[in-house]
């Protein structure tokens, strides 16, 4: 018994809050089984584990843990096989394929592969805000140099890299998410993908892409557009996704602000109903 296992029952819209409390409690991966049902494990011997998350709750959000956590120990194969049953292959547009370490494909050609291990960092490739980035790559790749500001996974650098584009940056403040990203790059030998600890402020003052992404939350899109807007070759292009529906007008007027204009657009319902996700495609006026 090497790990085990705490769940956390808590409402959907806080499941956010709840992966960065297990980050900040040193969980080795988590995973969603159903919303609302968060699954994370921890390498024993894990003292305190609740009463440690409670405390980082606390200091997160101010406010007691109210929810119900439970803990248990787990066989090894069990957590291994939960994280296999959660991660599929996903095809974008006619080739791009992104999937499981182990993924086996039906034919011996199916186009480019990437690779992701589930893990902390956000992006498996099933979001729909994800997806919406994932498909301009593919439709309108390949590009001389990408930046994917907030990378995750590393999902959407490593699909413009898989896509033929040159050198890619990824930008991302959490270590989590760094290392799942380093973890991928290796999957992938995608040599091509520089990883960076931050966000734009990181960049030297000059750097220029062809391409930016940016798979970000409407306030945090709202105050880095302009600064997003500015890392944009002449000719480049901008990808934003992660704002919801009510945010598109407010962001469109920033974006007009900043000198982009809007190529295309999407907005993708979430499969917790109610959500729709704004994503545009941006480029400069
Ligand atoms: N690019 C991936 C992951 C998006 S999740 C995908 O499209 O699936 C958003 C990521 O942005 C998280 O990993 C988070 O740590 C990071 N992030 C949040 N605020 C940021 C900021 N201001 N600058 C850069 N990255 C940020």
């Amino acid at each position: 018994m090497t790990h085990v296992e705490l769940a956390v029952a808590a409402p959907a819209e806080a499941e956010d809050t709840v992966a960065a409390v297990l980050a900040a409690c040193g969980t080795t991966g988590a995973w969603i089984p159903a919303p609302g049902d968060v699954r994370a494990y921890f390498r024993t011997p894990s003292p305190d584990l609740e009463r440690r998350f409670a405390s980082h709750w606390r200091s997160v959000t101010g406010e007691e843990f109210a929810f119900p956590l439970r803990l248990r120990p787990v066989p090894e194969q069990d957590w291994l096989a939960g994280y296999r049953a959660a991660a599929r292959p996903i095809r974008i547009g006619d080739r791009l394929w992104i999937a499981p370490p182990d993924f086996e494909p039906d034919t011996p050609q199916p186009g480019p592969v990437v690779l992701i291990e589930p893990g902390l960092g956000f992006g498996t490739g099933e979001h729909p805000t994800t997806r919406a980035l994932l498909r301009w790559i593919h439709d309108a790749g390949p590009f001389q140099r990408a930046l994917d500001v907030g990378t995750g996974s590393g999902v959407l650098a490593l699909a413009a890299l898989a896509g033929g584009t040159e050198a890619a940056v990824g930008l991302d403040p959490d270590g989590f998410a760094l290392e799942n990203a380093a973890r991928n790059r290796e999957l992938n030998r995608a040599r091509g993908l520089t990883l960076v600890r931050g966000s734009l402020d990181a960049l030297a003052p000059g750097a220029r892409f062809d391409l930016v992404l940016a798979n970000l939350d409407s306030p945090s899109l709202d105050r880095l557009l302009p600064a997003l807007a500015r890392r944009v070759t002449p000719e480049g292009r901008l990808g934003v996704a992660g704002a919801l529906g009510p945010d598109r007008t407010p962001l469109l007027e920033r974006s007009r602000a900043a000198g982009l204009v809007l190529l295309d657009e999407r907005l993708d319902p979430d499969p917790a109903p109610g959500d729709l996700w704004w994503s545009g495609w941006l480029g400069r006026a």
